[in-house]
């Protein structure tokens, strides 16, 4: 079986919900038939709806709202699909008697008498059904990228009118979502690890929340690490190069008047570090004779250098 995607585990968890409030049920079936359903009018035919879905506990979910909401049972039919690897699709049915049914006015689906393209004021009055709006929403469009890979959340939707007012809500809870167009779809999304973290708490996913914030922690402690590796690498590369650097100075003065020009204990020093161009200080030290500190190694060193600027200046020597 195909590994279950990040965003099939956070649609499970979610699904399992069941608004303990009518006014927030309401809210989430909404819109959920909003973001992830059809409705079907035509000519002399009852209006219905139907919501496909390739999670079984999203059609649980459709069903038990639609019950709860509506005296009419929904009817839920499952289809097998052909190919191999592939889940089953649910399809949850609800249909009306006619279309002056008052649940379509109640869910904000008919204004009037017309398809109302925005949210029902009323359906998201509250903070509580604010939250079953979104949870519906993400329910029935959404999907989330395993944090491993990117921070990214993404609702697709249909109607440009509609993704307004779903950014409007977003707003309203302190999210700042962007709009992107994709195949004609209007794709909202979020991209920043905190905002993501922030919408999975007010829809309540728990447990995908908690797998976000470890990744995060993980990413950070990843990171600090690699600063120190990049750190100590750079620093050691400084070091190579001061050593090579001072090689090069130590042959100037050996080209242009000899290192037995050098008093002794200069001589020793330039010999050692003209063999060993790559070795530290301490190491430098331990193969002087008598050893040398560090300390005395580096003034040594130094002392080198500004005579090979001298005699690069005209100073000194013969
Ligand atoms: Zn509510």
């Amino acid at each position: 079986m195909a590994a279950v995607s990040f965003s099939h585990q956070v649609k499970n968890e979610l699904a399992r919900i069941m608004p303990p409030k009518n006014c927030c049920c309401l809210a989430e079936f909404s819109a959920l038939l909003r973001a992830g359903g059809t409705l079907r009018i035509s000519a002399g035919q009852p209006p219905s709806f139907y919501v496909t879905t390739d999670n079984a506990a999203v059609a649980r979910l459709v069903f038990r709202l639609g019950k709860s909401v509506h005296s009419w049972p929904p009817e839920l039919l499952v289809q097998r699909q052909e190919r191999l690897q592939k889940q089953n699709r649910y399809q949850v049915w609800l249909t009306l008697p006619d279309f002056r049914d008052p649940i379509l006015q109640q869910l904000g689906i008919i204004k009037g008498r017309r398809v109302y393209e925005g949210i029902r004021r009323s359906l998201i009055r509250r903070q509580c059904c604010q939250r079953a709006y979104l949870r519906g929403i993400f329910l029935g469009c959404g999907s989330i990228t395993n944090p491993e890979t990117a921070y990214h959340l993404e609702l697709v939707l249909s109607s440009e009118g509609y993704a307004q007012e779903v950014i409007g809500l977003l707003n309203r809870v302190g999210l700042q979502a962007r709009v992107n167009l994709r195949k004609e779809m209007q794709v909202v999304y979020l991209k920043e690890a905190e905002q993501i973290a922030s919408l999975l708490r007010l829809i309540g996913a728990h447990r995908a929340l908690l797998h976000l914030e470890d990744v995060r922690v993980l990413k950070e402690v990843r990171n600090q690490v690699n600063r120190l590796v990049n750190c100590d690498t750079a620093n050691v590369e400084k070091a190579v190069s001061t050593g090579l650097r001072q090689a090069q100075n130590i042959s100037f003065i050996a080209d242009k008047v000899g290192l037995d020009w050098l008093p002794a204990s200069l001589r020793q020093m330039a010999v050692v570090r003209l063999a060993y161009p790559e070795a530290s200080l301490k190491e430098l030290g331990d193969l002087m004779e008598p050893k040398l500190g560090k300390s005395g190694v580096n003034h040594r060193l130094r002392r080198l250098e500004e005579i090979a600027e001298e005699l690069r200046r005209g100073k000194g020597g013969e």
